[in-house]
């Protein structure tokens, strides 16, 4: 087994990163999705990324035009993965879209084809009897502006090869990627086992008033010397999707402060059109 033709499939936040990576370090990359219109749409984020790989990675306009002649479109699933060695699924995050996707994928790949999901919240297994292959089926999981914060974890489930874990190891540390082995299924792997946990703690201390955002951030920056605390983080990520999540946990458990938390996240921040460093204003100014 090698990688040489990869087919993305989605083209929305992180699969044109993925997309766009793979193509700079050399591989040949489909990008799949559902319509000419969003292809399009994805052509024109390109232009934006490579300026961000100039500034960034002092990437030269010899690599940049590489990567542009890597890459090529279809809307056609069947057409677009015909030749992939490594399929990544990049669509939404919801169950019932990846299960159709899926089944699709399943009857038009060819038999050599690695599937890899991006899924942030799904387990492998849950996905794996719709792929037709679970023994070829793997998470692949980025974080975002991966070409910076270029951690990759990688987790089977209990039916991937051990090959095809291997193999997507060093294929992540080939597009440039801190490949991270994950031995057994984890829900949010290592990074968000780690990260929700810590961000949810400070949103408590906040919304109990136990202390004020800089406080809070001061401590933690203080005493481990990390050069910003949970706040600063959360308005990298954006304020809505801590929103969003701490929303869905207050529906799901009832519990006061979380439901006071993403009240206040909603009308202190969001409703200002303070949605963290994007908007130029979040819990800091930027
Ligand atoms: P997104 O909504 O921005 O993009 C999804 C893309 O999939 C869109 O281009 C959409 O047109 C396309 N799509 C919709 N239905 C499709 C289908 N049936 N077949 C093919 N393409 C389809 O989503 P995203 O944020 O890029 O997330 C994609 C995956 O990556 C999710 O599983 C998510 O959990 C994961 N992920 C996201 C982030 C993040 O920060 N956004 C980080 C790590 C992992």
């Amino acid at each position: 087994m090698t990688i040489k033709n990869v087919t993305v499939a989605g083209s929305g936040v992180l699969g044109y990163q993925i997309a766009f990576q793979a193509a700079f370090h050399g591989y040949k990359v489909t990008v799949y999705d559902i319509s000419d219109e969003v292809l399009e749409k994805a052509k024109a984020k390109f232009d934006l990324l490579s300026e961000a790989f100039k500034k960034d990675l002092n990437a030269t306009d010899e690599q940049l035009a590489l990567t542009f002649g890597n890459l090529s479109y279809s809307k056609d699933l069947g057409e677009a993965v015909k030749d992939a060695d490594l399929l990544i699924e990049a669509v939404p995050e919801n169950p019932h879209i990846k299960k159709e996707f899926y089944e699709k994928l399943a009857a038009v790949a060819p038999e050599k084809t690695i599937f890899a999901t991006n899924t942030s919240t799904l387990l492998p297994s849950a996905l794996a009897p719709y792929t037709g292959r679970p023994n070829k089926f793997i998470a692949l999981h980025f974080a975002n502006d991966i070409r910076i914060y270029n951690t990759a974890e990688i987790m089977g489930h209990s039916g991937t090869d051990k090959a095809v874990f291997d193999l997507l190891f060093s294929f992540a540390k080939s597009i440039g990627m801190v490949a991270l082995p994950i031995y057994k299924e984890q829900p949010a792997y290592i990074l968000n086992s780690l990260l929700v946990p810590y961000l949810d703690a400070a949103l408590e201390l906040w919304g109990k008033d136990v202390s004020d955002i800089q406080t809070i951030d001061k401590t933690w920056m203080v005493a481990t010397g990390a050069p910003f605390g949970p706040f600063g983080f959360i308005d990298t990520i954006g304020i809505n999707t801590a929103y969003n999540i701490r929303k869905m946990k207050a529906e799901a458990t009832q519990d006061p402060i979380k439901i006071l938390t993403a009240e206040r996240l909603k009308e202190e921040f969001l409703d200002l059109g303070k949605l963290g460093t994007s908007s130029g204003e979040g819990f800091y100014q930027y």
